[in-house]
């Protein structure tokens, strides 16, 4: 039952993911995205299902569009496969309990945000607008102890963007902040700190790595978005660990 249901929730998360995709591609630039079927972005050819399923058409078209033979990039379906290993994490280590509901509306939510920041450069305000109040009914029925600790840590997140744009002026964005300030709302005021000093490492380490292989100059902007993702999700599932750890080992 319980390898059932972890399957369930990946196969979930694949659709979702698929779904993500175009809520990413299509929510900046203002394309309905609700009622439209896909279309291939190249010849315009309107997908028909069997060219929409999740990993399996990617797969079975080898990476090319049916009609025009255009390739198709491969962020589509690492995010469909993304977000279905996310949601299957996510139920195995949470359980059925509403905590759930937080942990799928955040991967949701972060992947989104993946999509946009990698093909636009931008957090748009309306996935945050749609994100912060559900967030924030899941914080009041699963509350911290202290349950402050998500007010606390919705300013503290917002508050050390905040610096660090003052600081950096270029580094980071308005975007990034209100972000940083959602994330806090869910992880409280210990973990959004955890979660920004991941970030911070995972970016150095990836930025320099691409600078030193040539992949990036020195000059071209890259989008903090990634990292901010990837560091949320490390300390969302694992920050009570790591944490421990450290306390414990210091
Ligand atoms: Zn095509």
């Amino acid at each position: 039952m319980e390898t059932l249901l972890t399957f369930f929730f990946f196969l979930m998360g694949l659709i979702f993911g698929s779904f993500f995709n175009v809520v990413g591609l299509r929510l900046p630039k203002n394309i309905p995205f609700a009622n439209d079927r896909s279309i291939c972005l190249n010849c315009k050819h309107q997908l028909t299902w069997y060219e929409n399923i999740p990993l399996l058409s990617y797969a079975i078209q080898g990476a090319k569009c049916r009609h025009c033979k255009a390739s198709i990039s491969y962020i589509y379906p690492a995010i469909e496969l993304l977000t279905g290993v996310l949601f299957a994490i996510s139920y195995v280590k949470i359980g059925f309990n509403p905590e759930l509901v937080t942990a799928i509306l955040l991967m949701s939510m972060l992947i989104i945000i993946l999509v946009t920041d990698i093909k636009y450069m931008l957090i748009p305000n309306k996935v945050l607008l749609f994100f912060f109040p559900l967030l924030l009914i899941m914080r009041v029925i699963v509350p911290f102890d202290p349950w402050w600790s998500a007010a606390a840590g919705c300013l503290t997140g917002a508050l050390v963007i905040a610096v660090i744009i003052l600081i950096s002026r270029g580094g980071m964005g308005g975007g990034d902040m209100k972000l940083f300030g959602v994330i806090g709302l869910v992880l409280g005021v210990k973990e959004v700190l955890l979660a920004f000093f991941l970030s911070c490492m995972i970016g150095a380490i990836i930025g320099i790595a691409l600078l030193s292989l040539k992949i990036i100059s020195r000059k071209q902007p890259v989008p903090f978005g990634p990292y901010i993702v990837v560091g949320t999700i490390i300390t969302y599932f694992y920050g009570d660990f790591l944490i421990d750890w450290y306390f414990n080992f210091s």
